[in-house]
């Protein structure tokens, strides 16, 4: 075993007071201090690569200090941070803000209805709101799909160790497989259609269907443009709400602002968290049509909903990301180059490894998950802090922030590609050694 540093002392205080259910500390063994950009410092003065980006809630990097000049300046004015949802200046900011440089241009038409702080109190509302308005209970939602922890959202997301955490019966989702769950050849929107329109399936009519674009948790799965628009299709149909959960996928991950509006799509609901205050502030919101926008006044109501810090990042973000298209440029090429490297790696050990995306979100799927996670804590060691995902953790996910330096990001890939080869290396031998004892 290595020598323990200061730092693993360290560790071993949090792993003293802090409850078991911490998990990054554990994934990413170091004290961190100090973060700019894609760098995030260790107390013991390591510099780490951050292909992470807090789970997708830092797309535009760790302390941009635009952002963060916009944050002080509200700070030191001595204005109103925590109002609940009382009219400020702030808020009433944010929702022009966010018309002018992102609904008009697109011609959709919402309102703004800010749940608690996080996505899953996001999804949580969505759901409750698309059932008052059905006066339905059941909701469709997909293999591998993840919404959150909160006990509605929990009931939405297909991962049995976090529902068998939920400790009780999760109820009011159905679920469907999604885009190429069955393979290739199944088209799974062919099967959701006839499931809701015979009028014997034993499915109940849903409320909603919920969906994400790309599956964030579930793996990196990529749906198609076709698959999107039938499932919306079918939602109208059978009068259901059509939400898609843009928690981790919007705020220009996949290139554009909303990770739908490659297939056009028109949500009844949109969800969006993690990216959406730009600097790691809690802030979450739902985009509601007019028509749903069921509400009695306080019938959904949190103590901590758009705190106006968060909201002024928020601004700050639209304003200085988002005024132009330049963003979705440098995503789309920064995505492609990734998308090629990735390849090339994967390309060196026959079929052996997947690799999948859309943006700059990807997944390298290693199939197995001792694979996946000898080689994401190599690449810590080395420098990299790089998550996994999928139903066994066997994918290496890739969300650097869109605003990365070229130069970290090649930086970054070439130590997932060494750690990588040395862990198969590894693995190669340690087979060796065990066929040779069994000899
Ligand atoms: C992270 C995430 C959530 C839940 O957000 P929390 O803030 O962790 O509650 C919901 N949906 C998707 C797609 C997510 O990635």
């Amino acid at each position: 075993m290595d020598r323990l540093t200061d730092a693993d002392f360290a560790l071993q205080d949090f792993a003293a007071l802090e409850s078991n259910v911490r998990s990054y500390s554990r994934s990413f063994p170091a004290i961190f201090s100090r973060a700019r950009g894609s760098i995030m410092m260790t107390d013991d003065g390591r510099k780490i690569i951050d292909f992470f980006s807090g789970a997708g809630a830092l797309n535009y990097g760790h302390n941009n200090h635009q952002l963060r000049s916009a944050i002080t300046k509200y700070l030191g004015s001595d204005a109103v941070v925590h109002g609940l949802d009382m009219a400020t200046p702030a808020r009433l900011a944010f929702m022009e803000t966010f018309n002018s440089t992102i609904l008009r241009d697109r011609e959709l038409h919402y309102r703004f209805q800010f749940p608690g702080p996080t996505g899953a109190s996001a999804i949580e509302a969505a759901l409750k709101l698309s059932r008052k308005v059905t006066g339905r209970q059941n909701v469709i939602s997909f293999t591998r799909g993840y919404h959150g922890l909160s006990v509605g959202a929990n009931a939405a997301t297909g991962n049995r160790f976090y529902r068998a955490a939920g400790g009780v019966p999760l109820f009011g989702a159905t679920f469907f497989p999604y885009d190429g769950y069955l393979g290739p050849t199944i088209d799974t929107a062919d099967y959701l259609q006839r499931m809701l329109t015979d009028e014997s399936s034993g499915v109940d009519l849903p409320a909603a269907i919920l969906v994400e674009t790309v599956q964030g948790e579930g793996g990196i799965n990529v749906a198609r443009k076709d698959w999107l628009q039938a499932i919306q299709r079918i939602a109208r149909d059978v009068g259901a709400l059509f939400i898609v959960d843009d928690i981790q996928m919007g705020c220009g991950r996949t290139g554009e602002f909303f990770s739908f509006e490659f297939a056009a799509l028109s949500p009844d609901i949109i969800a969006l968290s993690k990216s959406l205050s730009g600097y790691g502030l809690p802030l979450s919101l739902l985009l509601v049509k007019e028509e749903f926008d069921a509400w009695k006044p306080g019938e959904h109501t949190g103590t901590f909903r758009s705190n106006n810090l968060a909201l002024v990042s928020a601004t700050a973000a639209l304003d200085i990301f988002w005024s132009s298209g330049i963003l979705s440029q440098e995503v789309r090429r920064t995505g492609e180059l990734m998308r090629r490297r990735l390849e090339a790696i994967a390309s060196k050990y026959g079929n052996r490894f997947a690799v999948r995306g859309r943006g700059m979100a990807y997944g390298f799927d290693c199939h197995k998950p001792e694979i996946a996670e000898a080689t994401t804590r190599r690449s810590f060691k080395k420098g990299l802090m790089v998550e996994r995902c999928g139903p066994n953790d066997q994918v290496v996910k890739f969300l650097p922030a869109l605003t990365i330096d070229r130069e970290i990001l090649d930086e970054g890939l070439l130590i997932f590609e060494d750690s990588l080869a040395e862990t198969l290396n590894q693995t190669k031998c340690e087979r060796l050694e065990d066929a040779n004892n069994d000899r």
